[in-house]
């Protein structure tokens, strides 16, 4: 056999038939292997008498549901390339995904009716013929007028296995970064990337035949993905929902879920929850952290309050995860992301290309057999990234003598100031332990006279009165003069972030500093 997403699923339907593979909290439906297993089949032979072929590009547009995992594995078993679309992006953007990945099929979720019935009009109310090409498939209830129905294409279709010949190599889906520093760039993953992640994932968080693996990412991601990949793998029960604090706490309870990843503020907004006490969290034996720097307060609120088995691992979107750590060792190294994982390297080097000495920052290069080789159409931003075979992540970081790796923020928001520089997350982790501070992100606002000033842009938590002043003086306290900030910036509003949480903040950056 290979190692494709299609055969993931065949392969572990025949070894765990009756066990239960999905349990979906958004629409209460919940299905062994042998019935996902089936009704994938249906899905991808109904695909197939609609005329979808090896290579077709499907777009899907839904939140986290059982239909969408369906969908996924459906056209991995057709080589079909997917192509999901974040839910939140505008009618014109994700007309702009379709034409990009030239889709000729979207599934969607009800929910999503009025964007794809936009996509058909034109966003502007104009006749929007490009689109009229467009297939339409309605998950769950049917809408009227434009779109096939779901279950009925499913209940027409043959359950054998589709039979399509797909390799390693063949083209499976299309992902997109997060948007953290500009607009997001397009990739394709192949089957050997994403079947390799998942399956190497089932080692990297221990995961057992007790576990239940808990989704919450959203799964128009890799990262959602890889963990139904990894409970695939593992024949392992997958809870699938979308991020909301109140019911992520009841679903832990109710369902027992064993290990969840999460961004920090996602795990902020648990804790925040007012009645996070009252429920019983003990089925956790493991959180883990990804995406973004893990602020030290937060981490050991985690420790204290939700779980005190911490994972952590590090990675871009375009390579999967290439460091990670386990819960042993995040304890005597808690500002790890941890070692170099399996077949992947990691280097932290000068702007010649050589190593650093360990103990010394470098920009963090890497190289994962997980990852994909370049932007899709995109020859100017992949000659950025990808250089004489190694991904340069735009990451600064150091290793240890023991091959511990420390993430020290993103040369992007690194901020020179007087010729020195400053790192972010050292100042925003020690704002955040302040009691009057309930969210903040520190950045560099140009300055005649210091080149840039550090200035922290600071959500006040309610009732606290905190000043200016107050809050300059407590950082100077721990902070050597150059660090700490020279004004602090108040806000009502909350700190821009991307859907999975990251702080956007070239967006902080045009607000308090319009060009
Ligand atoms: P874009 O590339 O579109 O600007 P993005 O870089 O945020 O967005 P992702 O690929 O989702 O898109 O995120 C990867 C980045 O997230 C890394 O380059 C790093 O900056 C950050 N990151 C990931 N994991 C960690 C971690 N454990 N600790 C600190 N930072 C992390
Ligand atoms: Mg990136």
């Amino acid at each position: 056999g290979t190692l494709t997403v299609g055969n993931l699923l065949t392969v572990a339907a025949r070894r765990f038939h009756g066990r239960t593979m999905l349990r979906c909290v958004t629409t209460g439906r919940s299905f062994t292997f042998g019935e996902a297993n089936t009704r994938v089949n249906r899905l991808a032979n109904g695909l197939s008498s609609l005329g979808v072929r090896k290579g077709d590009c499907v777009a899907f547009l839904c939140n986290n549901r059982a239909e969408l995992v369906e969908t996924y594995f459906a056209l991995a078993k057709l080589g079909a390339v997917g192509m999901p679309i974040n839910y939140r992006l505008s009618t014109s953007e994700i007309a702009d995904l379709l034409q990009l990945s030239e889709a000729g099929t979207l599934i969607f979720a009800p929910r999503f009716a009025a964007a794809v019935e936009g996509l058909h009009t034109g966003a502007d109310g104009s006749d929007g013929h490009e689109r009229s090409g467009l297939r339409c498939i309605a998950i769950g209830e049917e809408v009227p007028g434009f779109a096939q129905g779901y279950e009925e294409l499913l209940e027409g279709s043959s359950p054998e296995e589709p039979g399509t010949v797909v390799t390693e190599e063949d083209p499976q889906y299309f992902n997109l970064t997060s948007g953290t520093t500009g607009s997001p760039k397009t990739y394709l993953l192949n089957h050997y990337n994403n079947a390799l992640a998942g399956t190497l994932m089932a080692g990297q968080f221990d995961l057992t035949g007790t576990d239940v693996v808990l989704t919450v990412f959203p799964m128009f991601g890799r990262v959602g993905f890889g963990w139904t990949l990894a409970a695939v793998y593992s024949g392992l029960p997958n809870v699938i929902m979308d991020f909301e604090p109140r019911a992520v706490a009841a679903a832990i309870q109710d369902e027992k879920c064993t290990i969840v990843n999460l961004v920090p503020t996602m795990a902020q907004m648990l804790m925040g929850l007012d009645d996070i006490e009252a429920r019983d969290l003990s089925s956790l034996r493991g959180i883990v952290y990804a995406g973004a720097p893990l602020p030290t307060p937060v981490h050991e609120a985690t420790v204290r309050q939700l779980c005190p088995h911490v994972y952590e691992y590090y990675g871009m979107q375009e390579t999967g995860v290439v460091v990670d750590i386990k819960p042993e060792e995040k304890r005597t190294h808690p500002t790890s992301v941890g070692r170099v994982s399996p077949f992947c390297e990691v280097r932290a080097v000068d702007p010649e290309g050589n190593d650093v000495p360990a103990g010394e920052n470098g920009a963090i290069i890497v190289q994962a057999p997980t990852s994909t080789t370049g932007y899709y159409r995109n020859p100017e931003k992949s000659r950025e990234t990808f250089r004489d075979g190694w991904i340069h992540t735009g990451d600064i970081g150091r290793f240890d003598e023991d091959g511990f790796l420390y993430i020290t923020g993103r040369a992007k928001d690194v901020i020179v100031t007087g010729g020195q520089n400053v790192f972010a997350t050292e100042v925003e982790d020690l704002l955040l332990r302040h009691p009057g501070v309930a969210d903040c992100s520190v950045i560099g606002l140009a300055d005649e006279f210091w080149g840039e000033r550090v200035t922290a842009v600071v959500v006040a938590a309610p009732e606290a009165e905190v000043t200016e002043e107050a809050l300059i003086e407590y950082c100077r306290q721990s902070l050597a003069g150059f660090k700490t900030p020279k004004a602090v910036l108040f806000r009502t509003d909350p700190i821009p972030r991307t859907p999975t949480g990251k702080v956007t903040k070239y967006s902080l950056l045009e607000e308090y500093a319009p060009s």
